[in-house]
């Protein structure tokens, strides 16, 4: 007979949303196991700037972060949007400097005061729901292990495999955007440190990037999956040089990630189906200029949050996290909500309100440069689902959960 090991929650991921996750889980009494593929601390992409919001969380659920946890300059002012037709907007973000997550040892960091029993270097491979429990089989390379769950959570990311055994196919269905980021020596940089820095530049990519880290700048640029990024690097090395008298020596490391970004901007969220519930990017919430981890953390919570009720109450895991969930469905897609934009604030640092103080002139500027940069995603069907979700987001006040796998 196979041997499995049990827990009343099984995670796939160890990061931030399975953090949050297993948080609510042990402190309501569950044993719960978090499988990463990787062995901890493990390396992650990404720029490292949470969300005021987000911060707020990792200090009420985690505690004060340690020194090691963050890189240099620790923490972020704001973020600077840049125009071609040349307005520049500086927004600090609400509340003041916010922390720049050094992603290899916050993560770790996280799910170790989770209190979760971490299997590290443990790859989930498939799961079968029996109805009343789930059967999980992961692998560490060389043999396969069996686990046994009532709901297993799944945290592991965009490129998630809970996601594709759920839906078979289903990574074939959307569309598949990479990041790439490239840490530069840096021989001059007028760019502000104390800032993230954004471009609105159609020419540039879909998704343009710089800072400062560890006394490197990163430069990064996102475009669809399979393009060829070593020109799309060149062209924003250029330009910064050009336009901002930005001069960097060589690229001596280089961070990739492949997205499932949009499925916030269009309400297709998936969370899952039967015992297996998903939540974070897997999920698809990502925050405006790719912002996830305030949404991963709360999502997460919110899903630990759901499994204790279904134990408690003994009701059907779907129907609780669905209802709950709607919640953070409500905050990520607002920040793509053109009315909450127009009339609202949905972000955590003042875009209408900067721009508000500027000349007519700028205004035309913004506008006219933010039309020619939403061009290339015509493509994608995304304008006419994004104004109808915010109508309906208007009249009924909520997101159309029928929209969600
Ligand atoms: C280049 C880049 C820059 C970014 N910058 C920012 C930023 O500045 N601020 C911000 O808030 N967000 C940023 N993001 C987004 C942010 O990193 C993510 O949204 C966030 O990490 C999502 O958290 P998560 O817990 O849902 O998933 P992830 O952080 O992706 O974690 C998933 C975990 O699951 C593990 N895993 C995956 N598959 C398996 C498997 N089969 N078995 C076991 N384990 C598995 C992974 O190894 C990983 O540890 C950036 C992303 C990128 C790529």
């Amino acid at each position: 007979m196979t041997k499995r090991m049990t827990a009343d929650v099984v995670i796939v991921g160890a990061s931030l949303s399975a953090a949050a996750a297993a948080k609510r889980l042990v402190d309501a009494g569950y044993e719960t196991i978090a499988l990463e593929r990787f062995g901890l601390p493990r390396a992650k992409p990404c720029s490292g700037i949470i969300s005021p919001r987000g911060h707020r969380f990792l200090i009420e659920n985690f505690g004060p972060l340690p020194q090691e946890v963050l890189h240099e300059p620790t923490a972020c002012r704001g973020v600077t949007f840049y125009f071609p037709g040349g307005v520049e907007l500086p927004m600090q973000f609400d509340g003041g400097m916010t922390p720049h997550l050094n992603r290899t040892y916050s993560d770790y960091w996280a799910i170790k005061r989770s209190g979760a029993t971490i299997h590290d270097n443990m790859r989930f491979i498939g799961a079968t729901d029996q109805g009343t429990h789930v059967d999980i089989t992961a692998s560490n390379g060389c043999e396969e292990a069996y686990y046994r769950a009532r709901y297993v959570i799944g945290a592991d990311g965009p490129n998630s495999k809970v996601v594709s055994t759920l839906y078979p196919g289903y990574r074939d269905r959307i569309t598949w955007f990479t990041v790439k980021q490239h840490l530069h020596e840096i021989i001059e940089c007028p760019l502000d440190p104390e800032y993230f820095h954004y471009w609105f530049h159609p020419a540039l990519g879909y998704y343009t990037w710089s800072h400062l880290r560890n006394n490197r700048q990163i430069v990064g640029v996102g475009y669809e999956a399979n393009h060829d990024f070593r020109e799309r690097h060149e062209r924003a090395l250029r330009y910064l040089e050009e336009r901002h008298g930005v001069k960097l020596g060589p690229c001596n490391a280089r961070e990739t990630s492949v997205n499932n970004f949009g499925l916030s901007l269009i309400n297709r969220y998936v969370f899952g189906r039967g015992n297996i519930i998903v939540t974070g990017q897997a999920a698809g919430f990502l925050n405006m200029i790719a912002e996830g981890m305030s949404a991963a953390l709360h999502s997460g919570a919110i899903a630990g949050e759901a499994v204790v009720d279904a134990f408690r109450l003994n009701k059907p895991i779907q129907e609780i996290y669905r209802t709950m969930i709607q919640s953070e469905v409500r905050r990520c897609s607002d920040q793509w909500n053109i009315f909450k934009i127009l009339f609202g604030r949905p972000h955590e640092a003042d875009f209408m309100g900067t721009l508000a103080k500027r000349s007519l002139n700028e205004k035309l500027i913004v506008l006219r440069d933010v039309a020619k940069f939403l061009a290339p995603w015509g493509k994608y069907n995304w304008g006419r689902q994004m104004l109808w979700q915010a109508i309906t987001r208007q009249i009924t006040g909520g997101y159309n959960p029928r929209r969600w796998l």
